[in-house]
């Protein structure tokens, strides 16, 4: 039942960050369980030193006499949880952000939003449809939160998945979302083409286009094609010029293969597709973006979505469906695969980790974990020369890789159902600052 999840407030969860984030020129954690985001197990009585924004070394009884030493106790150490799918620039839901808020009181919110995230340990996220201006404000340490990679406004068609206008919207009008930088409502390849180009411009990483139909909005059935293959081809052609990919929102079997068929490399959502299609996936190394929990066990019971009339109910219980067989042969056929909450809501943020645990229905809790570090990280690595964070890897913990790491009370490689208690997750470091710290 989703109604009960808004009883929880996401504002008191938040109080447990630190109002500044601490930053030591060397951190000590010492006696800590290691998992570095790949291994199928965490290695006991290890200690790590941070220096600066990196890990600088894993081994036994290390010796840094001026690093700031934190005592582990045993706990799990691991990298900063990566979430691939966000919605961070319309926390209020699809609807409210296109008749009540602009941009500047999107944005404001999205700030918010970002602090629920750390909260929980996400260190990065991937926000699938805004301004990637945002993206730059945190690159550049303008702005505090989450390393932060935007596909820019998200690419699609008049009634197709982006064009989040009202009803009474006439050919040309240009919706709130627009304005606000969230979606283009482009046609033909030379509008999407530009569209592409100025996404890139805007400090992109890698482009989201619309390719059929969605579940949360209003004039597109979920069995319509709204992209035809010249405008995929053409924002094709402008990702590969960035050395970058281009993801695509899609749900039916059709759409998948003709978005692959046009180069296309990174399938979200996904979840109507037929078996055949997931091993095409894995053969011609096209990634997964996969959403569990909003998928697989929200859309159990889409009625209690707020703002989802009897159409995007409909949609949600036919996706819902589909979940399972989907990651079923995600899981036989070993397709790559990262998560994302695909959250539209701010009530939702605080349910992000649920995205892990609910894998486990299907997967192994370290196979959940890697789609939400390592395998997330080599992904977000390809996004070529308009990657921000090219220095060192993301999602692991090893010896030079970026230092976003939390420590948490107990082994999630054991059920990472504990990661859904915020309390679990003692201590949260992003680029070798700490954010959260619940030891003291
Ligand atoms: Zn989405």
């Amino acid at each position: 039942m989703i109604s009960k999840f808004f009883l929880r407030s996401a504002a008191a969860s938040v109080a447990l960050l630190l109002s500044t984030p601490l930053f030591a020129a060397q951190t000590l954690f010492t006696n800590v369980n290691v998992w570095d985001g790949v291994a199928d197990e965490a290695t006991p009585g290890l200690d790590v030193l941070i220096s600066g924004n990196k890990v600088a070394e894993v081994g036994e009884n290390l010796i840094a006499p001026d690093a700031v030493v934190i005592n582990g106790g045993g706990k799990t150490l691991m990298p900063g949880l990566i979430d691939m799918h966000t919605h961070i620039m319309f926390p209020q839901g699809l609807p409210a952000h296109e008749t009540t808020w602009g941009a500047a009181a999107s944005g404001a919110m999205a700030r918010e939003g970002f602090d629920v995230y750390m909260n929980q340990g996400f260190t990065t996220l991937r926000d699938m449809c805004g301004p990637a201006n945002l993206g730059k404000a945190i690159a550049q340490g303008v702005l505090d939160g989450p390393r932060f990679y935007s596909s820019g406004a998200c690419i699609g068609t008049t009634g197709g998945h982006t064009d989040w206008g009202v009803g009474t919207d006439r050919l040309g009008d240009k919706s709130n979302h627009a304005h606000a930088g969230n979606s283009y409502v482009v046609n033909g390849e030379d509008e999407w083409r530009a569209a592409a180009r100025q996404n890139f411009r805007d400090g992109a990483t890698f482009l989201k286009i619309m390719v059929g139909g969605g579940v949360a909005s209003d004039f597109d059935p979920l069995e319509s094609i709204t992209a035809n293959p010249a405008e995929i081809r053409a924002a094709v052609e402008v990702a590969e010029q960035f050395d970058s990919f281009v993801c695509m929102h899609v749900y039916q079997d059709e759409h998948i293969n003709l978005a692959i068929d046009n180069g296309v490399t990174c399938v979200e959502h996904g979840f109507l597709m037929k078996e055949k299609t997931m091993k095409r996936m894995v053969k011609e190394g096209v990634a997964l973006s996969a959403q569990s929990w909003m998928s697989y066990d929200v859309f159990k019971d889409p009625a209690g979505i707020p703002g989802f009339g009897p159409e995007q109910i409909a949609k949600g219980k036919l996706v819902n469906k589909g979940a399972d067989d989907m990651f079923s042969w995600a899981k036989e056929h070993g397709v790559d695969m990262f998560q994302g909450g695909d959250v539209y809501t701010y009530d939702l943020i605080p349910f992000a980790t649920k995205n892990i645990s609910v894998l486990e229905r299907w997967f192994t809790p370290v196979e959940a974990l890697r789609s939400a570090t390592s395998t997330a990280g080599k992904w977000l690595m390809k996004t070529g020369p308009k990657n921000p964070y090219k220095e060192a890897q993301l999602g692991t913990l090893k010896e030079g890789s970026y230092a976003d790491v939390i420590l948490v009370n107990g082994n999630p490689l054991k059920g990472t159902e504990i990661l859904n208690n915020n309390d679990n997750v003692e201590v949260v470091m992003k680029d070798g600052k700490i954010y959260k710290n619940l030891l003291d």
